[in-house]
């Protein structure tokens, strides 16, 4: 369903007008209400009316993390606190964190975006939504919440942790969808499966994941376990929260980008040069409406592909590929690339392991090497009392990741539920390397 049909499904032509206009507005915005802004156009030799077309954007400087930490905590805010009426602050999952903020109008817009990832999904006001993604400073409980009730559904406001509690309300209230991170949807199932709770006979019938990378494999496990369509949400604070691109259930096959609200990029992480669209590159997002904390060329590290291939389901907004993770969880195993979600995608295939595992990441001399720690299956474990099967599947692990992703890699198989389970994002890489 479309929950915005009108601009949506806006003609490329029309949409790419709305576009520029927009850029226009907040170009103008950040270089006389953002000092930093102003000092790093006036650096780069830009003035806000240099921007004829939506290609002049090329010319204009990136903003990056750093910057955002430069100016911490309000910097970057291009509205007085009089006007600003919400604060939230990235998880810092990769350092400190940042700060955002939001007008009413931002607080609007980004719920308008939220209905129509929903709507997406195919939800409707009938729809009961278990929210389990964190409320606080968190993006993700609060962004959700805005949205669930925009499109009218019952939002149940439960928050991260209590798995029990949750497993309680999943059976009491009987809600059709959930939202979540893949590794807490995982954690939930097991955690109901211990309890005797029957998943698959719940009223689930989607969920909405994100918040973290996740692979296509990971997706059928999940589906399997709660007998759902699993779908693929995605966001950052930095450019709004949850909500700047959606699958489709028509299509499931990328994340169609808000367009209407955010200008897309893609660039080659070391150079900075913009790569032509279809190329895989680190995502570039420019906020085309935010008045609090508007951002020009925002540098996300995060890897994806830009698809323009008209998508079945109506809606002319380019898609974006899964994102296999940020370009600072990349790893270089002997100077192979390889990020934690592929290797997560090679180990989902194996009978006997389990979707729980671990990256320990050494130096040896010059060299970084990787231990994959994961957990093998109750079944498996109950009747491993030879040793030769345990070896058999670590062997079969070592094979696979050096065939499908060729990396060398160590193999420790542990005993089911050793590995700590996530209740938000859940931290797979461990890693010991002296810098
Ligand atoms: P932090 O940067 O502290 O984790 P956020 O909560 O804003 O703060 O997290 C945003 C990041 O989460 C994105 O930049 C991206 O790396 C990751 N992310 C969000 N949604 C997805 C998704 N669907 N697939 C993969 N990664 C995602
Ligand atoms: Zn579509």
């Amino acid at each position: 369903m479309i929950y915005n049909e009108e601009y949506e499904t806006l003609p490329r032509e029309a949409l790419e007008a709305l576009q520029l206009k927009r850029l226009k507005q907040v170009v103008q915005r950040v270089y006389h209400n953002v000092g930093y802004y102003k000092k790093s156009f006036d650096q780069a030799g830009v003035k806000p009316d240099d921007i004829k077309t939506l290609d002049d954007l090329k010319r204009f400087p990136f903003t990056t993390k750093q910057d955002l930490r430069d100016n911490y905590p309000f910097g970057m805010f291009a509205a007085p606190m009089s006007s600003i009426v919400r604060l939230h602050a990235s998880s810092g999952t990769t350092g400190s964190s940042t700060v955002v903020a939001y007008t009413k109008h931002d607080i609007d817009s980004w719920a308008e975006l939220v209905a129509r990832c929903f709507a997406a999904a195919d939800l409707t006001k009938g729809d009961i939504i278990h929210n389990a993604y964190g409320y606080g400073l968190f993006t993700g409980g609060l962004g959700i919440h805005y949205g669930a009730e925009k499109l009218g559904a019952s939002v149940i406001p439960m928050s991260g942790g209590n798995t029990k509690w949750q497993l309680m309300i999943l059976q009491d209230f009987g809600p059709t969808a959930i939202c979540c991170t893949p590794s807490y949807a995982l954690n939930l199932a097991e955690q109901g499966r211990a309890m005797g709770i029957d998943m698959r006979s719940l009223k689930l019938r989607v969920g909405i994941f994100g918040a973290e990378p996740w692979s296509e494999q990971m997706r059928r496990q999940i589906e399997d376990a709660f007998a759902i369509k699993a779908m693929n949400i995605y966001g950052l604070s930095e450019i709004m929260g949850p909500g700047v691109s959606m699958e489709c259930s028509d299509a499931q096959e990328g994340m169609h980008v808000f367009e209407d609200y955010f200008l897309v990029e893609t660039i080659n992480p070391q150079t900075g040069d913009v790569l032509p669209l279809g190329e895989q590159g680190e995502l570039v997002f420019t906020t085309l409406t935010k008045e609090a904390f508007p951002l020009i060329r925002y540098r996300t590290r995060d890897m994806s592909r830009i698809n323009t291939i008209p998508c079945r389901c109506g809606r002319t907004f380019h898609r974006m590929d899964r994102v296999m993770g940020r370009s600072d969880d990349m790893l270089i195993i002997r100077g192979v690339n390889v990020y934690p979600s592929q290797i997560e995608a090679v180990l989902i295939n194996i009978e006997g392991l389990e979707p729980h595992y671990q990256l320990i990441v050494e130096r040896a001399g010059t060299l970084d090497t990787l231990e994959v720690q994961v957990e093998v299956t109750e079944k498996l474990f109950a009747n491993a009392g030879e040793v030769k099967v345990l070896q058999k599947l670590e062997q079969q692990l070592i094979r696979d990741m050096k065939e499908f992703l060729g990396i060398t890699a160590k193999v420790k198989l542990v005993e089911p539920k050793t590995i700590a389970r996530s209740e938000g994002k859940a931290s797979r890489v461990i890693d010991k390397r002296k810098i």
